[in-house]
């Protein structure tokens, strides 16, 4: 493989995204090199990672675990800089030696370095839902702008670019595509009834059947907002319309989603449950790399199941529809009412049902305006966390 080495920024390093990215690098030394690995405050997952891939930069979000780390690294004899701060992470986003950004930052924190990538041009590993959920046309209109390369890392998204045609843009009539059908595993309280379902506890929704991952999505995952924020990245990133996404529960999580076309075909991606696929696919495309996945045992998996979602029970998804269908500001206001709402329900402060209600209540309490410039954007992210935690403490009140 003679391909020039390709120069990483990998945004979240230290996550569940973060960490089995850096294992399909690991496994390319000859194709890959690392520029930066980032984290929020896990400053000792930093430093293990520094001192296993040894990249140019690490950052920090406070100036105190920056010092710290600084002092390791040094101790270490790496020659790691360490930087703290969002100037920083945008910084490494868009440095002119960088090729590749893996955005894995969870929710709007990733939003900015994202949006930095995409302005310099580079090639994007979008697993950052929550970024291209807030700033949508804006986000889309820049990749075009700045021919970044965008690549959905979602392994629902990243299987329906898979059952494209390579050229998909200009809308998904002009290729004969009728339905994007997003899989959803159901997550772990498939058939659970609401009185069963206001019981729930953070453990149990952060204890996915199919999947390991961060906190914030496994939470998602299971109140189904998940595959809402999901409805509307497919809206944005193959230009359909909401109604053009149907949500398909199919709880094994072998089909990882599907494109069906004018002429009756239906053409699925399938594969293990396994994060490294879709990555390494991001990170190789259009070629093909090993990901050190384990092949798929058809007679094992034996079945495959198919069901609608429960909606009545999950309004999330239908939150989520609603919000891409009023459009402007509307998506961007419900990842932060989410973001709070699930921050709270992790903290053991809010019941598993009101996180929905929580989310409702804030939709109902915020205009929606044009999103066409960041700041707008900023601005209702800002002020529907404000709505988010003002509705919250009265929520909590009215239930004392
Ligand atoms: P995670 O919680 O495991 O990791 C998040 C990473 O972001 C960590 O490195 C953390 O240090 C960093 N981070 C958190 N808050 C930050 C902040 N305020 N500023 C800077 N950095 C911050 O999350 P994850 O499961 O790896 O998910 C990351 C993203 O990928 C999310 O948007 C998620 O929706 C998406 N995603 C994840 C999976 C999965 O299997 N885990 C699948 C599809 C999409
Ligand atoms: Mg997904």
């Amino acid at each position: 493989m003679s391909a020039a080495v390709q120069c990483v920024s990998v945004l979240g390093a230290t996550g569940s995204i973060g960490t089995s990215t850096l294992d399909v690098i690991a496994r390319h030394p000859d194709r890959y090199r690392l520029h930066a690995l980032t984290a929020h405050t896990s400053r000792e997952a930093l430093l293990a990672l520094c001192q296993r891939h040894r990249p140019a930069v690490a950052v920090l979000a406070d100036e105190a675990d920056a010092a710290w780390l600084r002092e390791r690294l040094a101790a270490a004899g790496l020659d790691t800089q360490a930087r703290a701060g969002e100037a920083a992470l945008v910084e490494v986003a868009e440095a002119s030696e960088v090729d590749v950004v893996m955005a894995a930052i969870v929710g709007a924190a990733g939003l900015l370095p994202t949006l930095a990538a995409v302005r310099a041009g580079k090639r994007v590993l979008l697993a950052n839902k929550e970024a291209l959920v807030m700033s949508g046309a804006l986000f889309m209109d820049a990749v075009a702008t700045h021919g970044a390369t965008l690549l959905p890392i979602d392994s629902e998204h990243n299987a329906i670019y898979q059952c494209l045609p390579a050229e998909h843009r200009g809308g998904l009539a002009r290729h004969g595509v009728t339905q994007l059908l997003l899989t959803a595993s159901g997550g772990p309280f498939l058939g659970w009834t609401p009185a069963q379902l206001a019981e729930v506890t953070p453990a149990q929704a952060c204890a996915h059947p199919n999947w390991s991952m961060g906190r914030k999505i496994s939470v998602d995952s299971a109140t189904l907002m998940n595959k809402g924020l999901e409805l509307i990245e497919a809206c944005w990133l193959f230009d359909a319309r909401p109604e053009q996404v149907q949500v398909v529960v199919h709880p094994q999580s072998v089909i990882h989603s599907m494109a069906a076309y004018s002429d009756g075909s239906v053409i699925a991606q399938l594969g293990n449950p396994d994060m490294r696929t879709p990555i390494a696919y991001g990170l190789a495309w259009p070629q093909r790399i090993d990901a050190g996945v384990e092949p798929l045992d058809l007679f094992q998996v034996a079945r495959l199941d198919f069901q609608a979602p429960d909606e009545m029970a999950f309004p999330c998804l239908r939150l989520a529809r609603e919000a891409m269908a009023a459009g402007g500001t509307a998506p961007a206001v419900l990842n932060a009412a989410n973001e709070v709402a699930v921050d709270a329900f992790l903290a053991g402060r809010l019941p598993f049902t009101a996180v929905a209600e929580l989310v409702a209540r804030v939709r109902d309490a915020r205009p929606v305006l044009p999103a066409d410039e960041l700041a707008t954007i900023l601005d209702e992210d800002r002020q529907a966390r404000q709505t988010a935690q003002a509705i919250l403490v009265r929520m909590l009140e009215e239930t004392i």
